[in-house]
């Protein structure tokens, strides 16, 4: 008993440096850069950072987690990376508030789905048609499996053979190239045409 209550103090710590304000925008945790084994991740100071990003491990050590997860305060606008149509917008126990957007196809002809999990709340509606940068929820920790921290969990699905969908690392697929995190600027002229995206949360 006195074990477990001393056991959580180390915890507490690591806990309040991870939600330091330095580590709340522009990087990838520590904690998630050890999964990390090939793509460099650079997130800009102004956007949120990263918790967790994609990895897949397999044989006998097998782990995975499929998508990334960005940080921030509850209520923070959830954004679409790219137009596209909403084709889902449901709840489970497990992931929370989610939706679904239909992205078409990336540069090499595969249809791409975005997926995100755990909002607070839905913006949109299935069969909404939407804008890059058009807010389609908030940030939140629906679902058991946020483990209560307030992220979106953000995949991007890739059409692979047979019209089976699998995830692929969001971090590959942003507007300034693969690993360059893009934060969405409604000043900026964005491209048209092929999947290509910008950060699903708002940056500062
Ligand atoms: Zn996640």
């Amino acid at each position: 008993m006195k074990r477990a209550r001393l056991l959580w103090i180390p915890a507490l710590l690591i806990l309040a440096g991870c939600f330091s304000p330095e580590n709340q925008y522009g990087r990838v945790w520590e904690s998630a850069r050890r999964t990390q084994t090939v793509l460099d991740v650079t997130v800009p100071p102004n956007a949120p950072s990263q918790s967790n990003i994609y990895f897949r491990v397999t044989g006998p050590d097998e782990k995975e987690h499929l998508g990334i997860d960005l940080i921030g305060a509850r209520g923070t606008p959830v954004i679409a990376p790219a137009s596209g149509r909403v084709i889902q917008a449901y709840t489970d126990p497990f992931y929370g508030n989610q939706v679904v957007i239909d992205q078409g196809r990336d540069a090499n002809g595969n249809r791409i789905k975005t997926h995100f999990k755990h909002m607070d709340s839905q913006t949109v509606a299935v069969g909404d048609s939407v804008a890059r940068g058009q807010q389609i929820g908030t940030l939140g920790n629906t679902g058991a499996l946020s483990g209560g921290l307030i992220h979106l969990h953000y995949e991007v699905l890739q059409e692979m053979r047979y019209g089976r969908f699998d995830q692929v690392d969001p971090n590959l697929f942003w507007v300034d190239g693969p690993g360059k995190v893009t934060c969405y600027d409604p000043g900026r002229d964005w491209p048209e045409g092929p999947f290509i995206a910008t950060y699903p949360v708002v940056c500062r």
